[in-house]
């Protein structure tokens, strides 16, 4: 993707974030877009509600600043960006937010577990796990998510010990709609526990849903 189509589809998702409130009320977020095999365009830093075309840093996944001004405060979260592109090639966008019941996942250390379909159709398969909590942007939280990245083929999102969720995607669209569909996931998971819990699905849904993508793709 180029430099300005990346920025064009990073402002339209923070639009669709903060319009969803997975900002949540605070507005914190950072989002970052793959440019090649080995760069990144990343917010920089300041306010993510409404972001412009100078609110953007050009840096490579090994964390070298290449082009715009990273602020302080966002420079300690490009590794949480660059090593997921690093060991998730596939992966085209990045979202790191504070989505509301999501998070209540991360603050109790309970994985959200698969038992909404629409979250099968990103390709979640697995629970979204838990990283052990460590200072946001830290050697230990960022080895955490590259374990869970790496091992855990099944998931597309992590969430983060007391913190919030990491989120991605094929591209930063397709990342926001599986940051909101987790989102819902949650919130439907918590109210199915005032009623009784939420049921599994059974063994081989995820199986028949390829299936019957693939028979849609076809037609
Ligand atoms: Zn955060």
């Amino acid at each position: 993707m180029d430099v300005q189509q990346a920025k064009k589809e990073l402002i339209e998702t923070a639009v669709a974030l903060r319009e969803t409130g997975l900002m949540f009320r605070g507005h914190h977020a950072n989002l970052s877009a793959r440019l090649s095999a080995d760069t990144m365009l990343m917010t920089r830093g300041g306010n993510v509600a409404n972001l412009d075309e100078d609110s953007f840093a050009v840096i490579r996944t090994d964390g070298t600043v290449l082009e715009g001004e990273v602020m302080p405060t966002q420079a300690e979260i490009i590794q949480m960006h660059a090593a997921v592109y690093r060991v998730r090639e596939a992966v085209g966008g990045i979202i790191h937010t504070h989505a509301p019941h999501a998070t209540v996942f991360a603050l109790a250390h309970e994985p959200i577990p698969v038992v909404y379909e629409p979250l099968m159709r990103f390709g979640v398969t697995e629970p979204t796990p838990v990283i052990p909590w460590a200072p946001r942007g830290s050697d230990a939280s960022v080895q955490g998510i590259v374990e869970a990245a790496k091992s855990n083929s099944g998931i597309s999102a992590v969430l983060l010990a007391n913190h919030g969720v990491l989120a991605f995607g094929k591209s930063p669209a397709e990342t926001a709609q599986l940051l909101a569909t987790l989102d819902e996931a949650a919130e439907l998971i918590l109210n199915a526990r005032l009623i009784g819990g939420e049921k599994p699905l059974p063994d081989k849904a995820f199986q028949q849903i390829q299936e019957r993508q693939r028979a849609f793709a076809k037609s």
